[in-house]
């Protein structure tokens, strides 16, 4: 059974406190570990959660604030001492790429990894595997910022009932999954589309296209909620959102499961924006995220 999670690593935004770390967000995919937005500690951070630098296939970074990505240069340096045996890509803005070769070479280390630039400069697909596709989108943030979003392809669930009424079984089976007809019979009479998983990184960003875009259908939503509602000014003015913006987004996108990150310092209790979230209409699952947290990816439908 694959496995599908989000382990969050860190969900201060700005800086750390004596309860939140940095961001950090690790999303187990199957077989493979991206790693979102790693702040400072963000190596320390994996150890404590039990990822392992070897976990990791794929950095996706949204923008080039310390938040975001000061932990390149130790997760780098990181997977280089562990001679990650396995090639492993980054995404960023290409706009940031000097912020990036200098986190990437922020001091002197052996490099053994086959680390891989791919930076982002438009909306649109960057990676396309068995398991998923990998798409950028642009959001509004005084730095240039992307969001990231993971769509499986849809597949096909075989309905034992129908099979068995056109006395379909056995090895017949796998014949008309892979040659989509048997004897007559199409596949879409025996089977019916199973809807493939989405999963979505949105951070930061005041409300704009790509915000929707991104969380369009979402099983999983990672969204920031930097600010409580009763100061949007301060949101809009620094391009981020309250807790009620991102609920209302993540209600009208009908998300399954809604994890509300990267909080101001300013707040004390986690539990407004639970509330704030709620008054906003947003009734499926939610979490506000605590640091060292397992959420995993909402079973199918
Ligand atoms: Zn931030």
């Amino acid at each position: 059974m694959s496995v599908r999670e989000l382990v969050v690593l860190g969900t201060a935004s700005q800086v750390p406190t004596r309860h939140r770390n940095h961001n950090g967000y690790l999303l187990r995919w199957d077989g493979e570990g991206i790693l979102f937005d790693p702040g400072e500690g963000t190596q320390r951070q994996m150890l404590r959660a039990g990822v392992a630098a070897h976990d990791l296939n794929r950095i996706c970074v949204t923008h080039f604030h310390g938040d975001h990505s000061l932990g390149l240069a130790g997760v780098i340096q990181r997977v280089n001492l562990d001679r990650v045996p396995h090639e492993i890509t980054a995404h960023y803005p290409r706009s940031g790429q000097r912020f990036y070769d200098r986190l990437r070479h922020a001091t002197a280390y052996r490099e053994t990894v086959a680390l891989t630039e791919a930076p982002v400069d438009a909306d649109g697909p960057l990676a396309v595997t068995p398991s998923y596709t990998l798409e950028a989108r642009r959001l509004s943030h005084p730095v240039e910022s992307y969001g990231y979003r993971l769509t499986e392809p849809d597949g096909r669930r075989m309905l034992p009932e129908r099979l068995a009424a056109h006395g379909i079984q056995g090895p017949d089976v796998g014949r008309i999954q892979r040659d989509g007809a048997l004897g007559g019979v199409p596949l879409e009479a025996v089977s019916e589309v199973r809807r493939g998983q989405r999963f979505a990184f949105v951070m930061d960003t005041r409300l704009c296209p790509g915000v929707h875009a991104l969380a369009e259908g979402c099983d999983l939503l990672v969204i920031e909620s930097t600010f409580l509602d009763e100061d949007e000014a301060l949101a809009e003015e620094h391009g981020h959102l309250t807790a009620g913006q991102a609920a209302r987004v993540a209600r009208d996108a009908g998300v399954r499961h809604l994890v509300l990150t990267h909080f101001s310092q300013r707040y004390g209790d986690p539990e407004e924006f639970e509330r704030q979230a709620r008054a906003a209409g947003f009734e499926a699952e939610l979490t506000v995220a605590h640091d060292l947290q397992r959420v995993p990816v909402p079973k199918r439908r």
